[in-house]
């Protein structure tokens, strides 16, 4: 008999699952489903667009926070490595083995090891490089998983923003539960 998989957003099982952030996923959450599933669980995510216009140019804004049904006890900020972050990622920063992910990712942690720890993840560092690769910043805390981003021209994809978000938040409670050895 085949094992069947189960979703890691919607704890169904999915025959046939997808991969995202290293997780398997459903079909459904895969597309659009995953801030409905995340409620069903108990948890939270909201999201927010805005959009203005100055000289011709679209900017837009947004905003998107998730809760778990309990508080998170450690603390990391990443940001895309531009800018002045380069610089300060030279001497400060968390440091992982994957070059690439070192290149592009400015992460701090006020939690010394458990930050690492959890960023050590395959499947959190590809969650993360997606998201930042969106130019979103994500910032975890106690109170939960808050992201924004602001661009010009292209607005943002809401269905994958949350998919994202909802990854992040299965893989924090699975880091909580202990699971693997994260
Ligand atoms: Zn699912």
């Amino acid at each position: 008999m085949t094992p069947t998989c189960t979703c890691a957003i919607c704890t169904q099982p999915t025959p046939e699952p997808m991969r995202s952030g290293g997780l398997d996923i459903c079909f459904k959450c895969m597309n659009g489903g995953a801030a409905q599933a995340v409620q069903d669980r108990g948890w939270q995510l909201s999201y927010s667009e805005s959009k203005h216009s100055t000289n011709g140019d679209s900017h837009y804004r947004v905003k998107a926070e998730g809760k778990l049904d309990t508080e998170i006890p450690f603390e990391v900020a990443v940001r895309p490595k531009t800018g002045i972050l380069k610089v300060l990622g030279l001497f400060w920063g968390i440091k992982m083995p994957d070059p690439l992910f070192n290149q592009m990712v400015y992460a701090t942690s006020s939690s010394g090891a458990a930050g690492a720890n959890f960023l050590g993840d395959d499947g959190v560092q590809s969650a993360v490089m997606d998201l930042l690769g969106e130019q979103i910043d994500i910032t975890i805390q106690s109170d939960g998983i808050h992201v924004h981003g602001q661009r010009k021209h292209d607005p943002f994809d809401q269905s994958r923003i949350e998919l994202e978000m909802a990854v992040l938040l299965a893989h924090t409670r699975r880091y909580l539960d202990g699971e693997d050895s994260l």
